[in-house]
Order: structure tokens, then sequence, then C-alpha cells
């Protein structure tokens, strides 16, 4: 193989080309780093991989929503970039991945290139671009920055005992559904029995190779699919659409009511729809509504596990996750249990969607760099020597400063120029009204879009009425599971049940 070409996964599959069925697939524990590193991934991140066409449920549609819309409707312009490209809280663990699909390059760090500014002594950086200084210049782009004081990496070992979120030097075995355990031989012929293998000899022992791209299409076949391995070796196409995601079955989270009920709930909301309850138009909402959609795509795909149990209404990632502590448990590095089974978010990624899931959020990331802040703003991180050069020719320090090192602090990339807000929320929303379409469309509320909603809906108006509903958390709560796993999330969850199941009949 020659030095440069892509690096790929190789993974043997058995086989059984009567039933055209993987049985299961054996592999060296690179493959189940990379399987694992997917838990690690903002929702924002996977839609975007996957060109918009991750099919849960609606979520396309609200990344869709936040491209479209302009970038005054959000608190900041870097904002927008937040949501659009998360990044990843574990990108120091999926660095070291032997393929990694995440594209995002979380290290960039980004400064107020003004050596005058005056918000100087902050000694503010930010991972995002479009970031604004406290002085309100635009920071720029300066290179990426190694490590972060406080990451923890390990670089892996020669005899690679230890894997990125994996240990020992072992085979594991992977079920076509996605279950991971270490390979062994009362696992196999547990398999066997299951599928009803008398003579393994039938099986057929096939080594792939994945590339980056195989992995990306996995991902996409493990959200949509109970037997990824089997379509990606018989190459079935994978659906472009699944219009089967009518209704989610009615099994909502049990209602807590805690403390946090009043201080996030109260969201008021408007909907127009159908007097008889059939059909849910659009709801006229706030940012704050907004920001319960939009703040889901910088959620890891981990996390909502945790929250729902699914990610997708037709895949099997449930089980790669529940292997973490299950049938791989043992083989999980310690210190990556929680990275994987309740990853956190970056630094300011928090969100109301966010806490309403209970993520967690790191805190902002320090970096001490050998240099003051003003010649780390000239030199860059290729020349922060110059804050120690003297010049013996001209017998003097090039850098007067006392202070020979500094301390970078992230700065919140969601704060307006001049803005005192705490800023958490994406959405620049007090003022502004939106509409919803039941398929989560975000629009700014205009006659336009709301006309042509209803004409487009084919509804006599005389069969409309407008209510005003006010979301508890836990309604919000079932609202974001819905984006998950509903083409129609609104009415799912807003209308009484028994009528959407009628009108789902209707659909079949
Ligand atoms: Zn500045
Ligand atoms: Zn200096």
């Amino acid at each position: 193989m020659a030095k440069n070409e892509a690096p790929t996964i190789g993974v043997k599959l058995f086989v059984d080309k009567e039933k055209r069925k993987v049985l299961f697939a054996e592999s060296d524990k690179e493959f189940i780093d990379v399987l694992f590193s997917f838990l690690t991934m903002p929702l924002g991140t996977i839609v975007r991989l996957l060109d918009k066409k991750s099919q849960m449920g609606c979520l396309d549609e609200v990344y869709k929503s936040v491209e479209d819309l302009s970038t005054e409707y959000f608190q900041t312009k870097a904002c927008k970039a937040m949501l659009l490209k998360p990044l990843n809280a574990a990108s120091s663990h999926c660095c070291r991945l032997r393929i990694n699909i995440d594209d995002t390059v979380p290290r960039v760090v980004y400064v107020c290139k003004d050596t005058s500014c005056s918000a100087h002594s902050d000694n503010g950086i930010s991972s995002i671009p479009d970031t604004v200084c406290k002085c309100g210049k635009v920071m720029e782009s300066f290179g990426q920055c190694r490590k972060y004081d406080g990451d923890t990496e390990t670089a892996p070992a020669a005899c690679s005992e230890e894997g990125v979120f994996v240990k020992g030097c072992l085979k594991f075995i992977v079920t076509d559904d996605l279950q991971v355990a270490p390979a062994s031989t009362s696992l196999m012929m547990s398999l066997f029995e299951k599928f009803g293998v008398r003579d393994p000899a039938v099986l057929e022992q096939q080594v792939v190779q994945f590339s980056s791209e195989k992995i990306t299409c996995l991902l996409k076949r493990s959200l949509t699919s109970k037997q990824p391995l089997t379509e990606h070796y018989f190459d079935v196409p994978v659906p472009h659409d699944d219009a089967s995601l009518g209704t989610l079955a009615q099994d909502l989270n049990p209602k807590q009511e805690d403390g946090d009920e009043e201080r996030l709930g109260n969201l008021k909301i408007r909907v127009l729809q159908m007097k008889n309850n059939s059909a849910l138009l659009y709801a006229e909402v706030d940012g704050d509504f907004v920001d319960c959609l939009f703040g889901l795509l910088s959620i890891p795909l981990g996390s909502v596990m945790k929250s729902f149990g699914q990610c997708s209404a037709k895949g099997c990632l449930d089980n790669l996750y529940k292997s973490i502590d299950g049938g791989a448990k043992e083989f999980v590095r310690q210190d990556c249990q929680s990275v994987l089974l309740a990853p956190k978010l970056p630094p300011w990624f928090g969100c109301r969607a966010s806490k309403i899931l209970q993520v967690d959020e790191l805190a902002p990331r320090e970096l001490t760099i050998n240099a003051c802040f003003s010649c780390f703003k000239i030199g860059r991180f290729s020349d922060c020597d110059r804050c120690h050069r003297y010049d013996y020719s001209r017998r003097y320090h090039i850098c007067t400063n006392k202070v020979k090192s500094s301390k970078l602090c992230e700065a919140n990339p969601k704060i307006q120029i001049g803005g005192s807000e705490k800023g958490d929320a994406y959405v620049n929303g007090k003022h502004t009204k939106f509409v919803v379409t039941d398929d989560l469309r975000v629009l700014p509320l205009s006659l336009a879009s709301t006309v042509k909603i209803v004409s487009e809906a084919k509804i006599q108006t005389s069969n409309l009425v407008e209510k005003e509903i006010t979301l508890t958390k836990s309604q919000v709560m079932e609202l974001q599971r819905a984006v998950l796993l509903s083409r129609n999330t609104l009415s799912s969850v807003l209308l009484p049940p028994k009528k959407i199941k009628k009108l789902n009949h209707l659909r079949y």
C-alpha cells in the first residue's frame, strides 16, 4: 500500500450467502473505537456529514432552517457557525482514531489581532469563527494550538494495548445490529445457534476494508437500518426518504414535576390547527422555542441516547450504546465510560436545549503560552520566542513587558458586541416571532409564509382554529424526542393521540 493512501480499517465479516445475511463481524479495537466515536458526535455534525439526509426525524429540516435563516436572527454570527459546525468535546480523543470522519478542526484559535485592543487584559481567544472580541473587532484565525491545559490525552502505546476508547489486544465481535462484545467461543456458538447455523463451513469469511467514506455510509445505515453490516456488504441502497416515520408511538416520557419545571417551561406558543384536531399547520413561536429546537444540533449523540434511549426511529445505535455499559464494558477504558455514555458539550455550547436534556458543558478551556499576549498577537504560535529575545547588537529586549507568559481563556462566542447578558441562547429571540411547520421548517413570521402554508394545506379556513399552548418542560422534552423520531413533530406531541392514529391509518 502506498504511504499516502487514505487509511482503511479491515474487518472480517461472516456471511451466510444463501440467506444474504452478515451474521457478525470480527475486528480489532480500531474499528470499535470508530463505531464508539459516533456517540461523541454532535447531531449537527452527523446531519452535515450525511449531507442533510440523516433521516433522523425532522433534524435535517432543522439544520436547513439554520442554514437558511439570516444571521440577524442569531445572537451573533458565530452562533450560526456553532450550530452548523458544532465542535466535539471529545475531539482530543477522536483525533487519535485511525479514521476520524468528523472534519471539524477544534484547535484552531481565533484572536483579536489588534495589539492595542481595549479588552487586552481579558486574554480572550475562541475556537469558533466570527467570534467578536469585546472591543468589537472580529477575531481572526491564529493557527492551531497543540494542546489545551488539562487535556489528558495519552499517546497510543507502542504495543497499542490502549486504544482510543477501548483497551486490550483482543478481537471483538460486532453483530449485524451493532452489539459489541469481546470475541469468545461461547458468544460465537450462541450466535450460530441464534441464526440456525448447523455447519459453520457454509459461512464465508470476507475481509472488507472500511475507508472514511464507507464509515460515513455505515453511520447512515446504522441510523436507518437494523442490519447495517448486511446492507453494507450486499450494497443495499439506503432509502432516500422514509415516509413511514408518520407518528411516533405514544409511550411518552413520564412527567417529572421538579423545580426546573417552572423555570424552563412556560414556553408559550400559538398553533394553527384543524378544529377536529386532525392536523396541525404551524406554530407561531418566539426565539426561546426555536432555541430548544436548534440547540439539539449541538447535542452529542450519546447524550441523546442517555435521555431517550434511541436517536432514530429505525436504526440500531441503541445497541452500540448499550454495549458500552454491557457486553464491552470490561474493555472500555475507565476514563472513557462517561465520554461515551454521557458526552459533554464543548465550552459555551450549553443552551436551553441542553439544559432540558441535562447535558453538561465543559468549562472554558485555558491555554498557557510562553509569551505575553502582545507578543502572541504578533508572533502567533510560531514565534512566541520574540517575547524573550534580546537584541545584543542594539542591547535591548524586543519586548519590554515584564510578564513573559499568559493564560489565554476562551471567550463566549454568543455574546454580542457590548452585550452584557449571560449569553447562552443561539437565537436572537425576544422581539422576533417565528413560524414552525409540523415538519420543523423554521421561518421568520411573515404573512407571506403563513399564507403559503395555509394555501398549500388546502384546508377550508373555516375548519381552522388558533390555539395558545403553554408548554411544560416535559412537553418540550417530548418535542425534542419527536424531532428525532417523527416527520410531524408538532402534531405528534401537541394533538390528541387518537386522532393522530386515525390520520396515520388513512395515510397507509
Ligand atoms: Zn479586541
Ligand atoms: Zn512579550
